[in-house]
């Protein structure tokens, strides 16, 4: 979105400051009361005024998240139901595709839970978060402990009613399997469409419009991100003090170590086994799209440059460029997968909530589709986020918690994003030619 004066992420930046900063000082002006707990001024002050700051640019983003899902989904299928008529390429590029995010949500779990950075907020403090979130958290916490079995979990998937898992999908009500059976019947949805290409267009023209409409009203929560981030900070630091932000420290030292070890780890791997290129010329090549995308934090906006890097540059075909890459800065999202996963993780042990396997299995499966369903445009993975916290019983409120470091997280996840659908590209490219 264009702007005038300062862009959009240098102002949530500066809104982050200012909330935590005047938290921080009301914590240190205003005395905590004689039991203990914060200051009764301050605790007015953020219950009444900074959180209501903050809630109305969640809710806004809240109000868009089962539509959203269901449309880019379907969508998102649909595209790559394309991709079966282009037959081998399309199949490689899905494989490459899935293959990839199950990695990089792999790395994401693993990083998680041995790093642990959610559990290094003092157990005092976490009870206090527990607190502020109990309403929201009820229902859902509740539904978490009464864990199901592993036949019933996944027999859950598949929704009896759609419907009525979309309407109880946020607060955790719905009698199956909620944001995951959605996705499942988005799924069957788009797998359909594809079927009757030509009788559904109509049907994808009305989707597309919905989904540019709900992307209109991401916008307009974006533009409140930096007083919606002031708000949320300041409520958090006033409260939590310092040992808020050290945790947070932690959680963006976990995403940026994930996301590098699969930058140069899998990406090095894979350009070399499928590509037969070696890393230090692929990553030599892109570095244009690279910071396009690290500047922009959108995947969209970066597949110009993307597809000029990988016909200039990479001296890919034409043709498998193009599909590749319009596929991919969709649908190839391993950045945003390993992001959505150390996040649900971590806000997990900080409300210390232990996820059971068939809980952390569900998280992966979701942030696989996630990664898919996200649209590349900036904040595009929030919406998501908040759904797969719901699904395993946190509230979705406490996406707050992450939304003052999100900013530099996007432009790093995008960056990640990017070079996935350079190195799907490559890979694609090279088997095409039968290994020119
Ligand atoms: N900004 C990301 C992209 O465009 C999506 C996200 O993770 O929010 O690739």
């Amino acid at each position: 979105m264009p702007h005038r004066g300062l862009p959009l992420h240098w102002r949530i930046l500066v809104g982050l400051i200012v909330g935590a900063a005047a938290g921080l000082l009301g914590g240190s002006l205003l005395p905590p009361e004689a039991d203990g707990k914060a200051n009764a001024s301050l605790l007015w002050a953020a219950r009444n005024v900074a959180e209501p700051l903050g809630q109305i640019f969640l809710r806004l983003i809240f109000m868009v998240v089962v539509p959203l899902v269901f449309c880019a989904l379907v969508l998102g299928i649909a595209g790559i139901g394309d991709v079966r008529r282009l037959g081998r390429m399309g199949l490689r590029t899905l494989l490459l595709t899935v293959g990839l995010s199950a990695t990089s949500v792999a790395i994401a779990l693993l990083l998680t839970n041995s790093l642990r950075p959610g559990a290094r907020l003092p157990e005092a403090k976490r009870a206090e978060l527990r607190g502020r979130y109990a309403a929201e958290a009820e229902t859902p916490m509740a539904q978490a402990r009464k864990s199901k079995t592993t036949r019933d979990a996944l027999l859950d998937i598949i929704p009896r009613n759609p419907l009525q898992e979309m309407v109880g999908a946020l607060d955790g009500s719905s009698p199956g399997g909620g944001m995951l059976a959605v996705m499942f019947f988005a799924m069957v949805f788009g797998v359909a469409v594809t079927v009757a290409p030509q009788r559904t267009a109509p049907l994808v023209s009305v989707l597309e419009g919905l989904y540019d409409a709900l992307m209109v009203i991401i916008g307009w929560a974006m533009r409140l991100a930096p007083i919606g981030v002031a708000g949320l900070m300041f409520s958090l630091t006033a409260l939590l003090g310092w040992d808020i932000l050290r945790t947070l420290g932690w959680y963006v030292a976990t995403v940026l170590a994930g996301l590098a070890i699969h930058l140069l780890g899998v990406y090095s791997l894979a350009t070399s086994v499928f590509a037969r290129m070696s890393p230090a010329r692929f990553f030599g090549r892109i570095t244009e799209a690279m910071l396009t995308a690290f500047a922009t934090s959108s995947s969209n906006a970066t597949l110009p440059t993307s597809l000029r890097v990988a016909e200039k540059d990479l001296g890919l075909r034409r043709e498998v460029a193009g599909f590749v890459l319009t596929v991919g800065s969709t649908a190839n999202q391993n950045g945003t997968a390993l992001y959505e996963g150390v996040t649900v993780l971590f806000l997990a042990q900080v409300f210390g909530v232990d996820l059971t396997i068939v809980q952390q299995i569900t998280v992966a499966l979701m942030c696989v589709l996630a990664g898919i369903g996200t649209a590349g445009v900036p904040g595009g993975s929030l919406p998501l986020v908040v759904l797969v916290l719901q699904t395993v019983g946190i509230p979705g409120e406490s996406v707050g918690i992450i939304l003052g470091v999100d900013r530099l997280l996007d432009m790093c996840r995008t960056t990640l994003n990017v070079t996935g659908d350079l190195a799907v590209a490559a890979c694609v490219d090279r088997a095409e030619s039968g290994g020119r």
